[in-house]
């Protein structure tokens, strides 16, 4: 960099990482590049809303060059493909460009365990795209076996298995439970609902196994208390069309969800670095690239540990974070000044379940049930991108909340649910069967 010219901040990602960085970068005496692949940023909290047909897409999702609209940040939509670290530029597919200063913040998506082929069966949930699908499949499943059984060839038994216990997994069970219980309890003639099994199958002996013991033991209370069926310490081996395996077992189900794994942006490899077992990329304590004090990563692309050797956890106060804390090491740079190692200031963790049902961590106080998930619905409606977004979800949740309706029931796109032949060859299993 010479001393004239303006430096050039190239951050990847639109994501809480990513446009954080950008805000506080385009405060310096700077030019800052954004680049995402897709236009819009996406509240990824709020998408198990979408996905269970609570929220519309557009209520959680905002285009990134209206969020950054008056700041010194120029949008540019486009996949990055590469980097040339030598020449530092960075690589989309028709384009080359280059920077003085590079922010990746990537994010990171489901892992199968090595089985890719499990995705078209089990989808899981990390855009909007995802959720409008999962959507698809859960209104369908009522759809096809309504039709089924007014044609007279009986009952098909609607299983509902989400695999994984984490906070997505959580949130998905119980809200479907919601669903089937009460939502659409009374919508049709020819089968009932209420029947619907919804099951929450977790590897580890407890779900959400990043919160204290005694919260993830209130948290499976709630689910059952919600008529979601939780199977701990449960390994699944298969997935099948319209049926998941866990050894010897075979579970039928008309809707598989995947909650499980997270594999890291393959952007984080490209960079040249170690990596972690999820292809998280192992960052200097200032976040910078071993080797490359001009490059940082950040969010969930990032492995970094904190002062007790624990890992920083994937969520969006860390990514947030982290993304403020690379525009002032890099203002310390411009002045002259040595860097700081990031810290991350931990404010509590919280996980809704379903409806009034939640459980909080904030330091030594546990909290569980409706004043939890009534924290976590006031604090992520805070953090939602754009102003309008925000009155209009908390319209939607209120209206929800009293009414028990669920305003975008949309099916959209294909009418064929996968597994559908096979689990209408099945009929009515009993219970007993898996
Ligand atoms: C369903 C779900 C629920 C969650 N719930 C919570 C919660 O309740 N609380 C919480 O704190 N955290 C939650 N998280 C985690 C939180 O969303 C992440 O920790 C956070 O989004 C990480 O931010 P990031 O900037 O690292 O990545 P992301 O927010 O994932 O952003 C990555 C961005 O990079 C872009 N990108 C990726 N690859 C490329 C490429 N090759 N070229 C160009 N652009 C690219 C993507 O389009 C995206 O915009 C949840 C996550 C999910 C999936």
């Amino acid at each position: 960099m010479d001393g004239k010219r303006i430096p050039r901040v190239v951050v990847v990602g639109g994501g809480f990482g990513g446009l954080l960085a950008a805000r506080s970068t385009a405060r310096l005496p700077v030019q800052v590049t954004l680049v995402d692949r897709k236009n819009h940023h996406t509240f990824q909290p709020l998408l198990y809303q979408v996905a269970t047909a609570g929220l519309s897409p557009g209520e959680i999702a905002a285009p990134i060059r209206g969020i950054l609209r008056g700041r010194n940040v120029e949008v540019l939509m486009g996949e990055v493909q590469a980097f040339d670290l030598g020449r530092r530029v960075v690589k989309l597919r028709d384009l080359d460009v280059p920077y003085d200063y590079l922010i990746v913040a990537a994010g990171a998506s489901h892992a199968y365990f090595g089985h890719d082929e499990w995705e078209p069966l089990a989808p899981g949930l990390k855009t909007i795209e995802d959720a409008i699908e999962i959507r698809r499949r859960i209104l369908l499943a009522f759809e096809l076996a309504e039709r089924h059984a007014a044609s007279g060839e009986g009952q098909v038994q609607l299983n509902f298995v989400i695999v994984g216990g984490g906070p997505t997994g959580v949130e998905l069970a119980g809200t479907l439970a919601e669903i089937a219980r009460r939502v659409l309890a009374d919508e049709f003639h020819a089968i009932d609902p209420k029947r619907t099994r919804i099951v929450l199958l977790e590897g580890g002996p407890r779900v959400l196994p990043a919160y204290p013991e005694d919260l993830s033991r209130s948290a499976e209370e709630q689910l059952r208390h919600l008529g979601v069926e939780v199977r701990t310490s449960t390994m699944v081996t298969g997935i099948e069309p319209a049926a998941v395996l866990m050894g010897e077992t075979r579970l039928s189900a008309a809707v598989i969800l995947w909650a499980a794994g997270v594999a890291a942006s393959p952007l984080g490899k490209k960079l040249g670095a170690p990596v972690d077992r999820a292809g998280r990329v192992l960052v200097e304590p200032d976040l910078s690239l071993p080797g490359h004090p001009e490059v940082f990563v950040i969010g969930d692309l990032a492995s970094l540990k904190d002062e007790n050797g624990k890992p920083l956890p994937g969520v969006a106060p860390v990514a947030m974070q982290q993304g403020k804390a690379v525009a002032h090491n890099i203002a310390r740079d411009l002045k002259g000044e040595p860097r700081r190692n990031f810290h991350y200031l931990d404010k509590g963790s919280l996980a809704t379940i379903g409806r009034s049902a939640g459980i909080a961590q904030f330091g030594k106080l546990h909290i569980s049930g409706f004043v939890a998930w009534l924290s976590w619905l006031f604090i992520h409606i805070f953090f939602l991108i754009g102003f309008r977004n925000r009155i209009i979800v908390f319209i939607q949740w209120a209206w929800s909340y009293f009414t028990y309706e669920r305003g975008a029931r949309l099916i959209t796109g294909d009418t064929n649910l996968p597994g559908w032949t096979e689990l209408q060859a099945e009929k009515t299993p009993s219970r007993a069967a898996d």
